[in-house]
């Protein structure tokens, strides 16, 4: 399933179990070789199709020199150590991204929102948290081999014979990567714009963390490229970044519409206004988004002083008012 999306550019649909269906990875053909965004997801079939894909171009995985990772979420990197292995091919990411996929115990501050304390004071039960970080585990755990990773310190990079501006953005995680292309105008977005479906706002991991904002602002600051070719890492490549853009504010402003419709004027625990906004019968992995979800959009409300957090101090429980 490859296809060549624009001169040059090959896309790779590489299948993912779950609602996202499939992943692109992209391949950039240059006079000195190619380079590959993105490695997949570490499943049997996805491997398979990295093999025919290589064949159907005509190439040998050694003409690969170069793989970089948008950020550190498995169905992105899961594969780049197998692909390394049979190219050897440098591999290359932010240090954050790196440290957040391979060491995440070492790197998310225990006692955090993420974690058991702090998904406590949300109001998820202890096991329900039991049950997530067995999900998140198994979801999250990258396999051996591992690639060895040079860190993108660099603000351009050359893919493709063409010259790729390096554009950080959060949000989604902490240091994701999009490649812009300032000649022909064409953005590699990674996750942090995607054509359906609207990109996972992290988990917020403290109480004056604002994730959500953080995603807005690099959704700006991609708008302010003008890019008129996006190419994102799930979907279709599309052209209107501007009503993509003004689709997601809306959504994102509506969903802060709901929040405070279900909040009232008891202040409220997160979980409360979970329960009400999606049921009580959400799965836990569902819960986990919802609650991460939910968590980011009463932060940002609170870094504009529309809600204010208190700590009951008996049981640790966070409640939120409107101001
Ligand atoms: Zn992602």
């Amino acid at each position: 399933m490859i296809g060549e999306v624009h001169t040059g550019i090959y896309r790779l649909r590489l299948p993912v179990p779950g609602a996202l269906r499939s992943i692109n990875s992209f391949l950039l053909k240059g006079r000195e070789g190619w380079s590959v965004i993105d490695a997949g997801p570490p499943l049997p079939k996805c491997k398979e199709q990295w093999e025919t894909a290589i064949e159907d171009l005509g190439i040998q995985f050694t003409d690969i020199k170069q793989i970089l990772i948008t950020h550190g979420h498995i169905d992105h990197v899961g594969l780049a150590g197998w692909l390394q292995e049979k190219s050897g091919a440098k591999v290359i990411m932010t240090e954050d991204e790196y440290k957040q996929a391979f060491y995440p115990d070492e790197t998310e501050q225990v006692g955090s929102l993420y974690y058991q304390d702090g998904m406590l004071s949300l109001g998820i039960k202890a096991e329900e948290i039991e049950q997530m970080t067995a999900i998140l585990r198994f979801a999250t755990v990258i396999p051996e081999p591992w690639p060895e990773v040079q860190f993108l310190e660099e603000k351009s990079i050359e893919f493709g014979d063409r010259p790729w501006e390096v554009v950080l953005t959060t949000g989604h995680t902490n240091a994701h990567v999009c490649l812009f292309n300032r000649e022909d105008r064409l953005l590699l977005s990674g996750d942090q714009i995607l054509p359906t479906i609207s990109t996972v706002i992290r988990f917020p991991t403290r109480v004056d963390d604002n994730p959500l904002e953080q995603y807005l602002d690099s959704l700006n600051r991609l708008l302010q490229l003008n890019p008129a070719w996006i190419m994102p890492a799930h979907g279709e490549p599309f052209d209107d970044l501007d009503a993509r853009i003004d689709q997601l504010y809306k959504h994102h402003e509506e969903r802060l519409g709901l929040i405070k419709s279900c909040m009232g004027n008891e202040p409220r625990i997160v979980r409360a206004i979970v329960n009400e906004l999606f049921g009580s019968g959400l799965d836990v992995f569902n819960l986990f988004l919802a609650t991460g979800e939910v968590t980011a959009h009463l932060l940002m409300m609170a870094s504009q002083g529309q809600v204010q957090i208190d700590r009951d101090p008996n049981n640790n429980q966070l409640y939120f008012s409107l101001v």
